[in-house]
């Protein structure tokens, strides 16, 4: 049994949309440390909830999330700051646990490393981002060797470490996802409205096909929302809020198809692995997580990065994917069950240093 304290991410509440995919991560990986017996804390902002977990919430001013600014800038703290707030805390009750787990993108925790009494497991969820991050991280990887932890090998290889890093993959709790063999005919986009994701390409890819769009998600820059509106008045949209697990997994379930569009290097995309476990095939631009998850013409289709005609094209073949065999990947290789293994694995793996 490990006594083990999770960090969760400072840009929001956990249960707000704010943190993305990582909210989920830090969700599922509770529930099935705790189901194999660990004795776990989790550490998050004021307001976070998560299903059958104790979180011990710490009040302060939110980080900015790093993927709307440069490459160059500078690091930042508010003042009050939640995430100085939250390692504070860590700092106070590090002796009652084994080991420290971290799912911040932030320089600070990484700074802090060699101050803790405790070891300290970083799971990174993005890829690089800024020059200050990757310097910090790099020190931590060269240093304290396997404890940085990421998602997939294609972000491994956007930091100078890539070496460094444990690939770990992500996993779903597949009994909260059913399989629809039938789908309607609409397809859908989910995720955090915001510039790196791309929306407006999914869009304009529903305005030419005519298939309508539901969009669900945080709407995280409200300007970017409305230009896109204002771009495709005439679309077949529909934005149906942001939903919980339960409620997504109806509205993905009865989807053709989940369409995929981010700019940036996509990190994992657990909204994939959501939508293999409904037996909906993924549309992604081939690059970053996606096209590590996606098996081309098998579970989905992987097209030219930012090519919306590749979108078109691939939305035209849909129906040539066996929505049996996107559940049945979703089963094999992303199990909740696996996903604890591979990180107890990891822990242990630190722990022995
Ligand atoms: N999501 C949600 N409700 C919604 C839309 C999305 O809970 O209405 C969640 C989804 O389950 C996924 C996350 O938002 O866990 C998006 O994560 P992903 O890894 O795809 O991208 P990220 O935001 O981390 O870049």
């Amino acid at each position: 049994m490990l006594k083990l304290l999770f960090l969760s991410t400072p840009v929001g509440s956990l249960g707000s949309g704010q943190g993305g995919g990582v909210e989920l991560t830090v969700q599922n990986l509770a529930q099935e440390l705790k189901q194999k017996g660990h004795l776990l804390e989790v550490v998050a902002p004021l307001g976070s909830t998560l299903k059958g977990i104790q979180v011990k919430t710490i009040e302060g001013n939110c980080q900015i999330a790093v993927q709307t600014q440069t490459r160059d800038v500078p690091t930042c703290l508010p003042a009050n700051s939640v995430l100085a707030n939250m390692w504070e805390y860590a700092r106070q009750v590090q002796n009652n646990y084994d080991l420290i787990v971290n799912f911040a993108f932030d320089w600070l925790p990484f700074y802090l490393t060699p101050f803790f009494d405790r070891p300290i497991a970083h799971f990174i969820s993005m890829g690089s981002m800024t020059e200050a991050n990757d310097e910090i991280m790099n020190r931590v990887a060269q240093n304290y060797p396997d404890t940085i932890g990421v998602y997939t090998k294609s972000q491994a290889a956007s930091f100078p470490f890539a070496e460094f890093c444990q690939i770990l993959g992500s996993g779903i709790d597949l009994s909260l996802y059913d399989f629809c063999p039938q789908p309607q005919n609409y397809l859908t986009w989910l995720g955090r409205i915001a510039p790196e994701k791309a929306l407006e390409d999914a869009v304009e890819a529903s305005n030419i096909t005519g298939i309508p769009l539901k969009i669900f998600g945080k709407i995280q820059d409200q300007d970017y929302w409305q230009q896109i509106r204002q771009d495709f008045p005439q679309a077949p949209i529909e934005y149906g809020g942001f939903l919980n697990t339960q409620e997504l997994q109806k509205q993905l379930g009865k989807s053709l198809g989940l369409l995929m569009t981010p700019r940036w290097l996509e990190a994992f995309g657990n909204v994939a692995i959501e939508a293999l476990a409904c037996g909906v095939p993924v549309i992604a631009y081939a690059r970053g997580g996606p096209a590590e998850i996606v098996r081309d013409g098998e579970t989905g289709f992987l097209v030219k990065p930012d090519s919306v005609a590749g979108l078109v094209e691939a939305i035209n073949k849909i129906n040539q994917i066996d929505r049996f065999c996107c559940r049945q990947q979703a089963e094999t290789e992303y199990s909740l069950q696996a996903l604890g293994e591979r990180f107890e694995a990891w822990f242990q793996r630190i722990l022995r240093r």
